[in-house]
């Protein structure tokens, strides 16, 4: 096994509606880098609709656990591989995320807001008639509905994943002074009390901007006394897996943070970080 420490638990295959990456080509990449373990995590967003009414990232459970599960073995000499999940958390949909993968074959699941009020903060209609103050506020106020309803989920994604979406490039770029923290804090007591962690997500540095969530959500969490918190890179494509993650490991570490969890069984290891 390598040296390397370095974990990536959260990359896409061509099981989700947004990626075409073939899942063993992703592994070879991972290899080649020297990462210690991959999880995947293809999405699962029930009630996502595009803005022409049609469903997206609906995931096909039965192929993907029957084409991704057998990986797990085919590779372990060479690195370890996990499959997990990305599942997109609304409020409406909350009996079917408690039901989802009922026989437990999953290591990992990753609960992410990806859609308010049904639509996508990606797609412009999410902004028009709301400050970006409120656009931003409504993201997290649905946040902490969806964080004491549903419970099936490891850690939360990209905590702050709509500002990657803000339509003033200026604030986009450092929206730390629009953050409702009052609201941010209530969200992550919840999840600590849960057992449950967070997410250090790069797909933002690859874009420009910064690692999600930012370090004002990072030091809250960390002050409040969040322990369980993973890295993905949120890879779509072979060459993005492990993207940055050793510039996530820092920031972990600078924070404060002694230890990344890996998900197995929906049990987090700790794993020291240097
Ligand atoms: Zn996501
Ligand atoms: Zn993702």
């Amino acid at each position: 096994m390598p040296n390397n420490k370095i974990y990536d638990q959260h990359i896409h295959t061509c099981f989700s509606d947004d990626s075409q990456a073939d899942p063993e080509e992703e592994i070879k990449q991972a290899i080649a880098t020297g990462l210690a373990g991959i999880c995947f995590t293809d999405h699962n967003d029930f009630g996502y609709k595009q803005p022409d009414g049609s469903d997206h990232f609906t995931l096909d459970f039965e192929s993907y656990l029957e084409k991704l599960l057998p990986l797990k073995k085919k590779y372990s000499d060479k690195i370890k591989v996990c499959v997990g999940l990305e599942q997109g958390l609304t409020v409406p949909a909350a009996d079917l995320i408690a039901d989802f993968d009922p026989e437990k074959k999953l290591d990992f699941i990753i609960g992410s807001t990806h859609v308010v009020d049904g639509i996508d903060p990606y797609y412009d209609i999410y902004w028009e008639q709301k400050s970006i103050s409120e656009g931003i506020r409504h993201y997290f106020e649905n946040m902490y509905d969806e964080v004491r309803t549903i419970d099936n989920f490891d850690v939360y994604g990209h905590l702050d994943y709509i500002c990657r979406y803000i339509p003033d490039e200026k604030i986009k770029k450092d929206p730390r002074d629009f953050l409702p923290m009052d609201l941010i804090s209530e969200i992550l007591k919840v999840i600590i009390d849960k057992g449950k962690g967070i997410e250090l997500n790069t797909a933002g540095l690859r874009r420009g901007l910064f690692a999600n969530p930012c370090d004002k959500i990072l030091n809250e969490y960390y002050r409040l006394g969040g322990e369980i918190i993973t890295t993905g890179s949120d890879a779509h494509r072979p060459e993005h897996v492990g993207y940055d993650l050793d510039v996530a490991y820092r920031i972990l570490a600078e924070t404060g943070f002694k230890y990344i969890a890996v998900f197995t069984g929906r049990k987090p290891e700790f794993m020291p970080i240097s």
